[in-house]
């Protein structure tokens, strides 16, 4: 890609980078009021090099952090950032003060991650955020804003979408789309209300968006039809009654 610092551009001022490791992406987008971020990566050392690498490229910091979703390879670098205006969707603070702590760095744990080192990048997760219902549109200063559009349960208890208007618009999808595998759904997802969300953000982003999957390469609206068919199968919804 050619860049030092491994992120590339599916749109002008919008940028995005896979992780190693888990796969995962983290995005980012340009104001004059600086850099929004797209999740906040595995741990607060990674997020601090991320923080760091788009300085260096960008001349700007880290003032915003919206996380799609509350997993441990997107969440749990949230600490590096105390100062940032943060962005979650509904419901984030409130398992936070039941203890889902805990259970982000457990996972991070089942994951291959350092129990000692998940435990207290979870601790240091902020406890407050705004939280987004339905949508907000956030300004990052000058003409650029985006559109932060919570789409309820699916993936995880709480999926949020960040849609960064332009030619072309961009959608960050989280982990409600993936390309490098099948679309992960743990206990806490809810499968037969996944298709659903997938065809909100469909109508979000409109047929000429580039979609940002959680894992994997950018893909086209034409992709995340034929993703939410093949979830609706897998999943038993929509299937004619025998
Ligand atoms: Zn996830």
């Amino acid at each position: 890609m050619g860049d030092p610092t491994g992120w590339d551009e599916p749109a002008p001022g919008v940028l995005r980078r896979r992780l190693p490791g888990w796969d995962e992406t983290v995005g980012a987008v340009v104001g004059d009021d600086g850099v929004l971020l797209v999740d906040a990566g595995p741990s607060r050392s990674a997020a601090a090099a991320l923080a760091d690498g788009l300085r260096r490229r960008l001349g700007a910091p880290v003032t915003r952090l919206v996380l799609t979703h509350a997993h441990f390879d997107h969440a749990l670098g949230a600490g590096a950032f105390p100062r940032a205006e943060r962005y979650a969707a509904a419901g984030l603070a409130a398992s936070l003060a039941r203890g889902a702590r805990a259970a982000l760095a457990a996972d991070a744990a089942r994951h291959g991650a350092d129990l000692a080192a998940a435990e207290a990048d979870a601790r240091a997760v902020p406890a407050r955020w705004r939280e987004v219902r339905r949508g907000l549109t956030v300004s990052l200063g000058g003409a650029r804003s985006v559109v932060l559009a919570s789409l309820g349960a699916a993936h995880s208890p709480g999926d949020l979408a960040v849609l960064v208007p332009g030619t072309p618009p961009v959608v960050f999808c989280g982990d409600l789309v993936e390309e490098s595998g099948e679309p992960q759904a743990g206990d806490d997802a809810s499968p037969e209300r996944w298709p659903a969300a997938l065809d909100r953000l469909l109508a979000i982003g409109g047929p000429a968006a580039r979609y940002v999957p959680g894992h994997g390469a950018v893909v086209d609206a034409a992709f995340v039809h034929a993703q939410r068919a093949a979830l609706a199968q897998r999943f038993g919804i929509g299937a004619p009654r025998p």
